[in-house]
Order: C-alpha cells, then sequence, then structure tokens
C-alpha cells in the first residue's frame, strides 16, 4: 500500500448540496478538508432544473448554480477540491485510509456524502439506448428532443417536475406511472396534471424498449398492470425518474447499511466507527431534499471539528 501525501485532517466524499455544505463549515472552522469530486461532481442538484424550495431564493435559483455557488463558497475558506473517485474504504482507530485512483490517503476523520445515482429499470437494451433516446436527466438531454413526443417513466417529485420542464422542447409528454395516484408532492403533481401537453398514463410500466434500425428509441411497449393490455407508445425518448440507489459501494464491507443500501447512522452524523459522519442523500432515505442534505454536511462538519478537537466524545451531542 502507497501513501502519498500527508495526514488529513478532514476528507469529504462527494460535492452535493451535503458535501459542499461540510466543506464550508469544515473550512471555516480551519480544518482545510480535502474535498473529493466523484463520478457525478455537484450531484442531483446538477441534473436539476429551478430550485424553488430551498429557503433563501423567493424567485426559486437553478440548480447548477446554487451548487457553483456552494462550491466557491467552500474554495474561498480554504476547501481543496480534488476529481478522485473512492475505490476503497479502510477505516482504523487513529485514522483511516481512502483509496482513490490506486493512491491511499490518510485522514484523521471522514465525511461521507457520496450521495446518490439513478435507478434504471433494468429492461433488455438499456445499456446500448442510454445516450440514444433513454435518460435519467430531462435537464441535460431535454433540448434534444423538440416538437417530438417522449414520455418520463415515475410518479414522484422528480417525474413530475421532469415533465413540466420537457414540455419546453416535446410536442406531446406522457407520464407513464405504476400506480393510479402521483407520489410527488401536491404542487408538483398539480402542474403535472394541469399542463395541456402532458397525458398521465395510469397503472402501467414501460416492458420493453423498442429501438429503430439505428439503435435509437423509436417506442415503448406499455403494459397496464391492472387490466393487462399491452400497447406500443411512440416516442423519441424515454426519461427514467424512478428514484435513485445512495453511493455506499465503496463503503459496504466497513460500515453497516439497510436493506437499500443507505448508510446507518449511530447517532448524530456519526457512523458506527469513531471520525466517520455521514450526511445527505448517501444516509437519508426520508427527507431526501436539498436543504436537509445541507443541514446534515453542516452536522457533519460540526461533528467531526468537535471528534478533531476531542469535544463532546465522538463528536457529536449527546443526543
Ligand atoms: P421517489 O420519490 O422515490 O419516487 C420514485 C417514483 O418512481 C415513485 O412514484 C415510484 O412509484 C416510481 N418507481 C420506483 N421504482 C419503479 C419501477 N421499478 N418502475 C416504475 N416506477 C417505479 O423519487 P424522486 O421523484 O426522484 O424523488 C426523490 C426525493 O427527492 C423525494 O424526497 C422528493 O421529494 C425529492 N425531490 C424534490 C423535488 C422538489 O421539491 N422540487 C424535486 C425532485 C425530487 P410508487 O409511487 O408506486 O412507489
Amino acid at each position: 500500500m502507497e501513501l502519498n501525501g500527508p495526514m488529513e485532517d478532514v476528507i469529504i466524499v462527494g460535492t452535493g448540496c451535503a458535501g459542499l455544505t461540510a466543506a464550508i463549515y469544515a473550512a471555516r472552522a480551519n480544518l482545510s478538508p480535502l474535498v473529493l469530486e466523484g463520478r457525478e461532481p455537484g450531484g442531483q442538484l446538477t441534473t436539476t432544473t429551478l430550485v424553488e424550495n430551498f429557503p433563501g431564493f423567493p424567485d426559486g435559483i437553478d440548480g447548477p448554480q446554487l451548487i457553483m455557488n456552494m462550491h466557491q463558497q467552500a474554495e474561498k475558506f480554504g476547501a481543496r477540491f480534488r476529481y478522485a473517485e473512492v475505490e476503497d474504504f479502510e477505516p482504523g482507530k487513529s485514522y483511516h485510509r481512502l483509496k482513490v485512483d490506486g493512491e491511499w490517503l490518510e485522514t484523521r476523520s471522514v465525511i461521507i456524502a457520496s450521495g446518490a445515482s439513478a435507478k434504471w429499470l433494468g429492461l433488455a437494451n438499456e445499456k446500448e439506448l442510454k445516450g440514444h433516446g433513454l435518460t435519467s436527466c430531462a435537464t441535460c438531454d431535454g433540448a434534444f428532443y423538440r416538437n417530438v413526443p417522449v414520455c418520463v417513466v415515475g410518479g414522484g417529485d422528480t417525474a413530475c417536475e421532469e415533465a413540466v420542464f420537457l414540455t419546453k422542447f416535446a410536442s406531446q409528454v406522457y407520464l407513464v406511472h405504476r400506480r393510479d395516484s402521483f407520489r410527488a408532492s401536491a404542487i408538483l403533481a398539480e402542474r403535472a396534471l394541469k399542463h395541456p401537453k402532458i397525458t398521465p398514463i395510469w397503472d402501467t410500466v414501460v416492458a420493453e424498449y423498442i429501438p429503430d434500425e439505428r439503435g435509437e428509441m423509436r417506442a415503448v411497449r406499455l403494459e397496464n398492470l391492472v387490466t393487462k393490455e399491452e400497447r406500443i407508445l411512440e416516442v423519441k425518448c424515454v426519461f427514467i425518474a424512478i428514484g435513485h440507489t445512495p453511493n455506499t459501494v465503496a463503503f459496504q464491507k466497513a460500515l453497516p447499511t439497510d436493506k437499500a443500501g443507505y448508510l446507518v447512522k449511530k447517532h448524530g452524523s456519526l457512523t458506527e466507527i469513531p471520525g466517520v459522519f455521514a450526511a445527505g442523500d448517501v444516509v437519508d432515505p426520508h427527507y431526501r431534499q436539498a436543504v436537509t442534505a445541507a443541514g446534515q454536511g453542516c452536522m457533519a462538519a460540526m461533528d467531526a471539528e468537535r471528534y478533531l478537537t476531542g469535544c463532546c466524545g465522538e463528536g457529536t451531542h449527546s443526543d
């Protein structure tokens, strides 16, 4: 095992809302955190449009802009950033090791804020069709599908939000949901249902992607779960919005997770291992909001600082 570089005080894994807020707080505590930007720098907010529920922005703020602001804020106070994916994690008694790009980094504390990644349906042709009419990011790919019909799969906030966003480009947006009511919050569900370009298709799943001869999405085969009827829906792009899986693969050997793969906390932001903290979507299957992730990032940085200074036992309030 090769060790390069100095012992860090705190390494923050992830640059979504949780990781960047942790970076701001840790940097302001003079810990000069090293922040690792993984495969999806900026996290889920970089794939969203207008964020209307982050306090302090009465007119909303674009997700990527909000992330950029947080990044700048963290850098201003001395956070250091590095593009690197965590490949392995070895906790220790007084310090921990993280393997990135084949190199082991050592640190007294770790804040895991690696977020969550989009789930897929797991149908045939999925891999080949990604980027050819199959995507999980309306913000990234919506503009490619002007004046053609598209469909969104899912019934949560993301699906409703993406469907409304896609009406700017597509001729028609079908919202395919496996039940007969949305999981989405009332305001987003209503916005989708009231939109003249959006057609909900209830109780229905996508059973097959149908590509054209060039390997681009041409249509989907839909199956109604109640009537068992099948139909072909001609769409040029399928936007999958069925939730996310927490990014915990590198940590699962060392840290307990729940059935869905979320890290489990002991108390506060502390995991089972002293000096290892977790924040945001990687540990939170319930709230999963930008503002709750930011709050948890703040908590994790404060807990890490307390741990490093020997205050408050393992680094959290005795709650
Ligand atoms: P979500 O709330 O978990 O919703 C996932 C949706 O996909 C559900 O409707 C679910 O159906 C459906 N689904 C799951 N697996 C499926 C499958 N295999 N096949 C077909 N459908 C499937 O995920 P989300 O919409 O991404 O939201 C995640 C979190 O982010 C939530 O807490 C949400 O409030 C938040 N969010 C907030 C905003 C906002 O406030 N502006 C925007 C986006 C997201 P069932 O309903 O039947 O389970």
